[in-house]
């Protein structure tokens, strides 16, 4: 489906919990990037394309981009001006852009990244002690390329890395070319899906390529330090089964391919990006507690990658599945079944605060395990009032009818109406509008 099906009015608002982020009167359908990166100095350079059109007319606009040194910006192939202040380059075309205008945006720049500082700690490029990798979400994506920060402001990439030629380079998407010269070897990358700035990713290191499945099976592969090849085998072991039946119960894997990256640290949590997920060494070993994190890694292709929140307000539709998706492949691989997960979460959640409203968490409380547990549970509260024979269909078709597009809760909610001989208002008024923590149905 077009991405572009999303009513224009629920994308061109600023987004509530971040409204410094993004500019809502353009969209991005197309970045071109050409990045050069030195690991040693942690310096990166390169040229931003960006292809556009106005919605309204523009007499300026504004990209997310932080503390580098700008060389040249150019509207249309002519110089513009442009101010950089606070994370905004705000640029002003030598001619104002008409409504509706395709435009194409050139930006020069060099510097050294750096994460960008949040609440949840620093977003987006981070230096490693040996290369480097990207984790953005929410908005740590201006940490190294000029974007339309917003999750809904969906655009197809290609990007060049060029590094010296030991490392290897991992971005979402099909590797097109991989050249070397003199000892720098530039890796080209198309992702051709509809991709949100947060989930754009770059990770460089001494990374050897494991294979997990090959076709006709989406190919998987692992990127990890040589000497955790073993290791990430044994603790990866079941991706690929895992794959198989995320593909039967959501539909076709959204994307090409997928690759697992095993960053040389040790990471807080793994972390989801467009046909790429980031894990730490401490997430090797095998165990359910790892092995529920390769499950939701590899559930938000389908949700919130490939089915995008309109704006962050949403989240629990990203995660709330995600979090379901660990206990359906836990229930299918033969281990304890969803009840019994949605049953510790329950009691797990009864004795915490009651003070998170799911469908609008604020964005303090947008990342805490609550609204992880409290997602999961409104699903399976869904689950037990639909039955399998309606529930299932009714996630398989979501993610299938908004494959590469763009959702709110007032969808979810419409959606999962029609798969029900009733009306879902009260469940979903209880789980997703009022704190308190509804109890526990029985399955019907
Ligand atoms: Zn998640």
């Amino acid at each position: 489906m077009n991405p572009d099906h999303a009513a224009p009015h629920r994308t061109a608002a600023p987004d509530p919990y971040f409204p410094n982020s993004g500019d809502q009167r353009y969209r991005v359908h197309r970045y071109e990037l050409a990045l050069d990166y030195r690991p040693g100095p942690n310096r990166l350079g390169g040229t931003a394309r960006l292809s556009a059109v106005a919605r309204v007319a523009l007499p300026e606009f504004a990209l997310d981009l932080a503390d580098f040194r700008i060389g040249r910006v150019l509207v249309d192939g002519k110089a513009a001006r442009y101010t950089h202040r606070a994370g905004k380059l705000r640029i002003r075309p030598a001619k104002a852009l008409t409504a509706g205008a395709a435009f194409t945006v050139e930006v020069h720049y060099t510097g050294n990244p750096r994460p960008v500082r949040s609440p949840w700690g620093g977003l987006g490029w981070e230096e490693l002690t040996d290369g480097a990798l990207v984790a953005s979400q929410p908005v740590g994506a201006p940490s190294w390329f000029p974007c339309n920060d917003r999750p809904a402001d969906k655009a197809t990439y290609q990007i060049a890395v060029t590094t010296p030629s030991p490392y290897t380079v991992v971005v979402g998407g099909r590797l097109l070319a991989r050249t070397t010269r003199a000892s720098s070897t530039t890796w080209v990358y198309e992702q051709s899906a509809p991709t949100s700035p947060y989930l754009v990713t770059v990770s460089i290191g001494p990374y050897q390529a494991v294979p997990l499945a090959e076709r006709p099976a989406v190919p998987q592969t692992g990127y990890v330090p040589e000497r955790l090849a073993g290791e990430f085998t044994a603790g990866f072991g079941r991706q690929a089964r895992m794959m198989a039946y995320f593909e039967e119960a959501f539909g076709p894997y959204p994307f090409g391919e997928y690759a697992v990256v095993v960053a040389d640290e040790e990471l807080d949590v793994p972390v989801e990006a467009q046909g790429v997920a980031t894990f730490g060494t401490n997430h090797l070993g095998g165990g359910w507690g790892r092995e529920r994190l390769i499950a939701h890694e590899l559930a938000h292709q389908w949700f919130g990658n490939s089915v995008s929140i309109a704006d962050w307000s949403h989240i629990w539709l990203n995660e709330g599945l995600a979090k379901y998706a660990e206990w359906l492949w836990s229930e299918h691989a033969g281990g304890p079944s969803a009840a019994t997960h949605a049953a510790a979460a329950h009691s797990l959640l009864a004795g915490l605060p009651q003070d998170l409203r799911l469908g609008d968490p604020g964005r303090k409380l947008m990342f805490d395990d609550r609204l992880y547990q409290r997602g999961g549970l409104t699903v399976h509260a869904l689950r037990t009032v639909l039955g399998d024979a309606s529930f299932l269909p009714m996630l398989r078709d979501w993610a299938t009818i908004h494959r590469h597009g763009v959702v709110n809760t007032a969808d979810f909610r419409t959606h999962a109406a029609r798969y029900s001989d009733g009306p879902l208002d009260a469940l979903f008024d209880a789980w997703l509008r009022e704190p308190a923590l509804p109890p526990l149905r029985p399955a019907v």
